[in-house]
This record gives C-alpha cells, sequence and structure tokens, in this order.
C-alpha cells in the first residue's frame, strides 16, 4: 500500500498503488436539479456501445430515482452499511476510505452484486419518500421527496476497480484520465466489480470478460463531449477538465463549480476514489442524505444554487450547460452573454444569460376561451 493524498477527503489515505495523476483529468458537472430521468443519455450509451451480445442488462449510463432506485440493487446502501462510521471533521474526513477498511487479504472493502441484482434497472422509479397524508397536497406542508441521479463511471483518480484487478488488466490513460479495461488480458475474475462501490464494471457473459464506460475516448480525442452528455434533453452536463486545489483555473469550468464556487460536489467522497464527475445538489432534499451523498459541503452548495440566478458569471456558466458538442475547456462572461471558449480561447458558443420569459394572458379574448396557467 503507497501513501496518497486525496483532496476531496482533505487528507492521505492509503492506496494499492503509488500517485499517478494523468497529465490532464477528464471532469465533468451533472446539475441534479434539471434532470427530467427522460433517459435519453441512457439510450444514447446503449445504442453506441451495449447494443450486442452479452451486453443485454448493461448500463454503462444509468439514472436512478434516489432514495428507492438503485442499479444494481442496493448498490450504495449495502456498502454504506459496512463502512462504518462516516463522520467528518470540518472538510476532512474521519472514518476509513473502502481502501483502509479492507479485510485482511482483500485490497478494497467491496460487495459482489448477484446477477438479479440487475434484473430492473428502474427499479424505484418515481417513487418519494416522507408521508403524504389522505387527501393532502403532494408538495405543501407533507416532507415527501426524490431525485433523479444520473450515473456513469467516474474515471476516479484512485480507481477501485484497477486497484482490485489481480491481472492488472484496468489502466487509468495518461492523456485524459480515462480508466479502460483491456478485455485481452482480462479472465472475469469479477475482482473489479466487486470493488468498484459505484458498480461501473459489468460482465459480458458471451465474452467472459468485464466492459466498462470508455467516456466516448474518441470524441474526447476530438475535442467532442462524450454521447450521453450531447444527448441529454435536460442540459444538465458539462464536460471539461478538473485540476487539483493548488492549480485551480478560473477559467475553466468544471475548475470554477468545483474548487471556486464548490457547488459541484463528487458523489460518496468518502470512499475515497477521488471520483471526477461533480454533482450539483438538489435543493429540495433533507440535508442529512445530502451530506451522506455528496460531503460535508452540500448544505452551502445548495445555498450558493439557490442564489445563481443574482450571481452572472455562476448564472452564466449554468446557462453553457447543454450549449455545444465540444468540450469546454474555458469559458468567460460578458455583461449579458456567456461564452464557451476552447484550449487556444477561440469561441466555440456563446448564449445570453437569461431568455425571454412569455406570459401569455389568462383569457384570450380572440377565441374566447380562458388559458389554464401554471402560476
Ligand atoms: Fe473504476 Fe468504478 Fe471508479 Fe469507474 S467509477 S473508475 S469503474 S472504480
Ligand atoms: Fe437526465 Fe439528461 Fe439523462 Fe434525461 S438525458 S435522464 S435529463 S441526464
Amino acid at each position: 500500500m503507497a501513501l496518497v493524498h486525496n483532496w476531496q477527503i482533505g487528507r492521505a489515505m492509503s492506496y494499492w498503488y503509488p500517485e499517478a495523476r494523468p497529465k490532464r483529468q477528464i471532469g465533468a458537472v451533472f446539475d441534479t436539479n434539471k434532470c427530467i430521468a427522460c433517459q435519453t443519455c441512457t439510450l444514447a450509451c446503449k445504442t453506441t456501445w451495449t447494443s450486442g451480445r452479452g451486453q443485454e442488462q448493461m448500463f454503462w449510463n444509468n439514472v436512478e430515482t434516489k432514495p428507492y432506485g438503485f442499479f444494481p440493487l442496493g448498490w450504495d446502501v449495502k456498502l454504506l452499511a459496512q463502512l462504518g462510521a462516516q463522520s467528518w471533521d470540518g472538510d476532512k474526513y474521519a472514518g476509513k476510505t473502502i481502501f483502509e477498511s479492507a479485510p485482511a487479504g482483500e485490497r478494497v472493502l467491496g460487495i459482489r452484486p448477484d446477477d438479479m441484482d440487475y434484473a430492473h434497472p428502474n427499479i424505484g422509479e418515481d417513487e418519494i419518500v416522507g408521508q403524504v397524508g389522505r387527501g393532502g397536497h403532494f408538495f405543501g406542508t407533507h416532507q415527501a421527496w426524490m431525485f433523479y441521479l444520473a450515473r456513469i463511471c467516474n474515471h476516479c483518480t484512485y480507481p477501485a476497480c484497477l486497484a482490485g484487478c489481480p491481472r492488472a488488466s484496468i489502466y487509468k490513460r495518461p492523456e485524459g484520465g480515462i480508466v479502460l479495461l483491456d478485455q485481452n488480458r482480462c479472465r472475469g475474475y469479477r475482482e473489479c466489480v466487486r470493488a468498484c462501490p459505484y458498480k461501473k464494471v459489468f460482465y459480458n457473459p458471451h465474452t467472459r470478460t468485464y466492459e466498462k464506460c470508455i467516456a466516448c475516448f474518441p470524441k474526447i480525442e476530438v475535442g467532442e463531449q462524450p454521447q450521453c452528455f450531447v444527448n441529454c434533453i435536460g442540459k444538465i452536463r458539462l464536460q471539461g477538465w478538473i485540476s487539483t486545489p493548488d492549480k485551480v483555473r478560473e477559467d475553466s469550468p468544471v475548475d470554477y463549480l468545483v474548487h471556486v464556487r464548490k457547488l459541484a460536489l463528487p458523489l460518496f467522497p468518502q470512499f475515497g476514489l477521488e471520483p471526477n464527475v461533480y454533482y450539483i445538489p438538489p435543493v429540495h432534499v433533507p440535508t442529512p442524505f445530502l451530506v451522506q451523498m455528496f460531503g460535508p459541503s452540500a448544505p452551502k452548495a445548495v445555498e450558493t444554487y439557490r442564489h445563481a440566478r443574482e450571481d452572472r458569471t455562476l448564472a452564466g456558466l449554468l446557462a453553457l450547460f447543454g450549449s455545444t458538442y465540444r468540450t469546454i475547456p474555458r469559458f468567460k462572461v460578458l455583461d449579458d452573454t456567456a461564452i464557451a471558449l476552447d484550449d487556444s480561447g477561440q469561441e466555440l458558443v456563446r448564449v445570453p444569460i437569461r431568455e425571454p420569459v412569455f406570459v401569455r394572458a389568462a383569457k384570450d379574448s380572440k377565441r374566447g376561451v380562458w388559458r389554464m396557467n401554471t402560476p
């Protein structure tokens, strides 16, 4: 075991291999407040990469309804229960990561799902938690909530799948930090899926090897965002590059949202993988749930998001989500316009920060009808 630094948990931790960060690390932000669970991302990925034999129950991208949706069944709650106490001392994680809690003789604390755990990819869809009294109004005084969580491989800085593989079949590309699996080396030992807490490696019973999200690297290489990003109906996704806290670039969209504004947070940072997909947390979910899922900065992030409209830079950057098929390494905001830039500073796209809103009159005098406007 080596000692490495994990900035998401604010301390050093033990990992199976020494720290070896790529030249550049792919990073992404998902805004959970905008996801409508249309599953277009899921199908965009499936039709591109996993429509072949043996890939039937594979979803490199999935969208689940929290708190009761899971794919595979119970992937997060089972591990959280095994991990034990997960307390934070300010921004420093005081509990143990899945590497530090590995049982004797194992590299990672993990759980291997059963085949049946993959049988219902959209279980729990739209199920709410909390009580709705008889005759009570859904969104009134009753604490009913749920939200949609879109998930892909996090292309982690400290991948558990890589640490767990006894064949060294998994590697992290130095170019963009994308985590890939060499199927020629894979012997289907199933250690990667046991180790990955996010369960983003999948077994192909036809080839008897494992497969995983490749972050659409052929697109990344030509400066384009992955399929699940460009096809997202809700425009919840933005792909760029993430730096470590000592090398933050304020003009990098991902750096700005993660490091500068601390609005976008990692999923289960306490697992210790330093995942590189970041989430803007939902604003309507009880704080303890958000803290467990996104770490201690979640309440502050919710407050920042609630006031984002009053902040020109932030509102401008949020308007750039889903605005172009190109990767956005840089951005700037001028007056009422947000501009996405490529690495050389060339403009990719510009969008207005505020779009006009037209409110139709409740009474249409011409047709003599009343409209059902939603207030
Ligand atoms: Fe590996 Fe899982 Fe991290 Fe992806 S999310 S890099 S499969 S540990
Ligand atoms: Fe959510 Fe976008 Fe996927 Fe639709 S396409 S489910 S809005 S992430």
